[in-house]
């Protein structure tokens, strides 16, 4: 159950609808996010909602039997809209489309994809300057030294970025020079550092797990938004199975499963999800077509050259056709 509190509640009445909630054999957790007060009720007991919605001090009341609650669509009539600044959204009407390196590796590089996006009406950049990788000798990011390079001139170009955080320490700096923050597969139960975005006032992308059921990645967002921060957007990015034609399995399914479940975003990336170049653009627009609010993948000048992940990069001239690709199929989408 998910209690609305008013906004200027008394001490007296937040107190009353406690006991009165704990009484119907409920225990109680108060919520409070950069929005609102809500209070969660976790127990399994049949309630009459009107016992409890006539409460001083109730502003809204609904039944969520899920594990997860604040981030079901169960309660919330819209669905969440992500407002980015200078008239960047990425919500259910507003398509969003986010493109670039796998990892920031010099100025040259990051300029070359500024320009490439700025020419095809990009508005969000990706990009890490941390990597999380599987062996320790690959490549792992130019760090925070990268990150103010590159924001200096995503500023210039009118461009937002996103980017992972891997640990709590790097939260700080990360707020300071990025858009959005990435919780990248590997980090997707990474309770501690999930409570520590909870606290931020910055938009949160959190991806699927490596083996991670949807139920899992909507628990790992209510640890977000019970946080304190409701700026959430799911990514599906595969799942590891024991198909080895491809890199991951990309999980088409999960995109109307999610969007059936949560008021969050869902935005799809293709580029991991398939990890083959020559396939990403058929799953991207895949992922349009199954209802997904955004598409984020790869590209760089020179994918062959490229630091990390360089199978499933596109060049420009694949990137450019994509994106063209992509507005077609949520033109065509809109028409249905
Ligand atoms: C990435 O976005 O480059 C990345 C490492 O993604 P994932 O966490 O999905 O593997
Ligand atoms: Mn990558």
């Amino acid at each position: 159950m998910i209690i609305q509190l008013t906004k200027n509640i008394k001490a007296d009445d937040r107190n009353l609808i406690h006991e009165k909630v704990n009484g119907l054999g409920y225990k109680t957790t108060e919520v409070t996010t950069q929005n609102c007060a809500y209070l969660i009720g976790i127990g399994k007991k049949e309630l009459d909602l009107r016992e409890l919605g006539g409460m001083p001090g109730v502003a809204d009341i609904h039944k969520v039997s899920d594990a997860y609650k604040l981030v079901s669509r169960k309660w919330k009539v819209h669905p969440t809209t992500i407002d980015l600044g200078d008239g960047v959204k990425i919500s259910e009407g507003d398509f969003a489309i986010m493109a670039g390196p796998c990892s920031i590796e010099s100025e040259e590089q990051i300029v070359s994809v500024l320009e490439h996006l700025k020419a095809n009406g990009v508005k969000i950049m990706r990009g890490g300057v941390y990597k999380p990788r599987s062996s320790p000798y690959a490549f792992r990011g130019l760090g925070v030294d990268g990150l103010k390079i590159w924001y200096q001139h995503a500023q210039e170009f009118g461009i937002k970025i996103i980017t992972e955080v891997m640990q709590s320490s790097q939260i700080e700096d990360l707020c300071k020079y990025s858009d959005i923050l990435q919780v990248g597969a590997r980090n997707s139960q990474n309770f501690n550092l999930l409570d520590a975005l909870g606290e931020v006032d910055k938009p949160v992308m959190l991806k699927r797990g490596i083996s991670g059921s949807l139920d899992e990645l909507l628990q790992c967002a209510e640890y977000v938004f019970s946080g304190g921060n409701e700026k959430l957007l799911l990514c599906e990015r595969g799942i590891r199975s024991y198909e080895t034609a491809y890199r991951n399995t990309f999980d088409l399914n999960a995109i109307p499963i999610l969007k059936e479940k949560t008021h969050l975003p869902v935005i799809a990336d293709p580029s991991h999800g398939i990890g083959l170049r020559a396939y990403v653009e058929p799953m991207a627009l895949a992922s349009v077509m199954a209802g997904a609010d955004g598409v984020i993948f790869e590209t760089h000048a020179h994918p062959e050259k490229a630091f990390s992940d360089a199978q499933q990069t596109l060049n420009f001239a694949e990137s450019s056709t994509l994106i063209k690709k992509l507005r077609a199929t949520v033109d065509l989408r809109k028409s249905f």
